[in-house]
């Protein structure tokens, strides 16, 4: 049986990084705050089966990678060198368990209460709480929608969690498959497909696009291609899947190349469907509450991230906009702050995107072609990374920094990297185009020597004046 209504300042449905960062700003802010959550542990896809458990097999096996492969140019001589899946997976694990305990902790710190349970509209300001044992009716002044999103898998794919999976089932995967069909030149493709390959499964990526990452620099995506196809990654671009079967033992997958009728087949171990995600709102009751979804599933949002009910705000992979954790992030700090009548802003235009192979693929701005569509005139400054010190002493000498100017005013528009931590060094670019820096301002800027920065540096030098001085 219900018990009596809780009354909350805020409630908020999903604890991924849109959920419970607006839940640790309401705190700050003062507001009675309460968080629903479905699962058992706290921190959404992002924490439980996406940024963290990928980032983490992404490390464990570039440093087995880098052991076969590299160690001996070291002079490092390592003799039965083999990899240990059941340990790589546990050691992902227990890095996952601690994040998502952490975020538990921060919610005890802030008084934040959650509840575990399935959270459905009863009304536009009553939320129920469906757990395992109990119920519990939640009444609020103010609702953030962050439920994110599931992978998509058409039926066409016959999606069965065994030989035919997504992420989920790639992150937990306890036996190294000798071979791998990933469908989806994308994110998730590349970097699930990195962490394969580098262990040793032959990996297959079909794509359906004439490039991997399409929409991201076209230089930079072809650059990485290069490197993963060294790594033993074989691409099928312009290639479309027709069939996917599976038996107990292997999978097939048939795919041909776009409007031509001679199809290929593929046996493997698995097929790992990465072609995107969908927004996910699935048995949350917005019809009760006088919400529905758009074409595409999303909920939307006005530029406030308010819904057509006013109260009722989403956030983060559930609304339109790229479906990336610090994206909703941003979003959960900006609703509570709305809702505490301040004023804040969030520019998506500088919203990072990171690709976590290696090299890394880091990019924030526009692109040429964008800038091409909008009629802006632009210049191009770019720098290898082989031709920097640091680069040889460690041995990354893969990539390239491009600085896309404004042809007049010389202000930064887009900076694409492909090369080492380049995740990182895109922070740096992000503050420039935060503060409309130009490209003469970053190449002014003294870089510590020997760095990847100095990369930067050097393609703010390039795009200056054509003045790069170590090329
Ligand atoms: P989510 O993280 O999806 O959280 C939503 C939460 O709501 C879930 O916990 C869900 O259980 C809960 N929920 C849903 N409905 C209900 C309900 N009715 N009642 C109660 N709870 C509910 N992004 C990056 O920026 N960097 C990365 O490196 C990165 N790597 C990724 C790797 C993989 C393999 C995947 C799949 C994604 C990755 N992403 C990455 C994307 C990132 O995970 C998402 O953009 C991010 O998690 C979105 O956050 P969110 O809060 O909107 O939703
Ligand atoms: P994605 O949108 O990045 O890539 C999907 C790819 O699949 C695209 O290249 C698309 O052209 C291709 N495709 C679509 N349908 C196809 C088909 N039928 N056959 C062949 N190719 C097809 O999607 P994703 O890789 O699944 O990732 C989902 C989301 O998760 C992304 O929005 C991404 O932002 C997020 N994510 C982010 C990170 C990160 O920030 N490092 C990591 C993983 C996931």
């Amino acid at each position: 049986m219900s018990k009596p209504k809780k009354e909350y300042d805020l409630v908020i449905i999903g604890s991924g990084p849109g959920g419970y960062v607006a839940a640790l700003r309401a705190a700050q802010l003062n507001m009675k705050t309460a968080l629903i959550e479905k699962y058992p542990t706290l921190g959404g896809t992002c924490l439980n089966v996406g940024c963290i458990p990928s980032k983490a097999l992404l490390d464990s096996s570039e440093h087995y990678h880098k052991a076969a492969e590299s160690f001996s140019d070291h002079g490092i001589d390592l003799k039965q060198l083999k990899v240990n899946m059941p340990q790589m997976i546990k050691r992902k694990d227990e890095v996952v368990s601690q994040t998502c305990k952490g975020v538990e902790f921060l919610m005890k710190k802030n008084k934040v209460d959650v509840f575990y349970g399935w959270g459905s509209f009863v009304d536009a300001h009553t939320v129920k709480v469906k757990g395992d044992k109990e119920e519990a009716l939640l009444g609020a002044k103010k609702i953030i929608i962050a439920t994110g999103s599931k992978p998509n898998t058409p039926p066409s794919f016959n999606y069965d969690k065994k030989r035919v999976i997504t992420s989920t089932e790639a992150l937990n995967i306890e036996k190294l498959p000798a071979k791998m069909v990933v469908v989806g030149g994308g994110v998730i493709g590349l970097e699930l497909g990195s962490v394969f390959a580098r262990l040793g499964t032959e990996v297959h990526v079909i794509e359906y696009m004439d490039t991997i990452l399409p929409g991201m620099d076209p230089d930079c995506s072809k650059e990485l291609m290069k490197s993963m196809k060294k790594l033993g990654v074989k691409f099928h671009l312009s290639h479309g899947v027709n069939k996917v079967e599976s038996t107990a033992r292997n999978v097939k997958v048939e795919f041909s190349e776009k409007d031509k009728d001679k199809a290929q087949k593929l046996t493997a171990d698995y097929c790992l469907v990465s072609i995107g995600r969908k927004p996910y709102t699935e048995g949350l009751g917005l019809e009760n509450a006088g919400l529905k979804t758009d074409d595409r599933g999303r909920i939307s949002v006005n530029e406030y991230l308010q819904t057509e009910v006013e109260h009722i705000y989403a956030i983060g992979d559930v609304v339109r906009g790229a479906m990336l954790a610090h994206k909703a992030e941003e979003e959960g700090v900006f609703a509570a702050e709305k809702i505490a009548g301040q004023k804040p802003h969030i520019d998506y235009n500088l919203i990072p995107s990171v690709v976590y192979t290696w090299p890394e693929f880091a990019a924030v701005g526009e692109t040429e072609d964008q800038l091409k569509e909008r009629g802006i005139e632009y210049k191009v400054g770019k720098f290898p990374f082989k031709a920097l010190g640091r680069s040889r002493a460690s041995g990354d000498t893969e990539g390239l920094v491009k600085i896309i100017a404004d042809k007049k005013t010389d202000e930064v528009l887009g900076v694409h990297i492909v090369g080492a931590r380049a995740a990182d060094l895109i922070a740096q670019s992000v503050a420039v185009m935060e503060y409309r820096g130009s490209a003469e301002d970053i190449a002014r800027m003294s870089h510590a020597h020997p760095t990847y920065a100095e990369a930067v540096k050097e393609a703010a030098l390039a795009a200056t004046e054509n003045r790069a001085l170590h090329i």
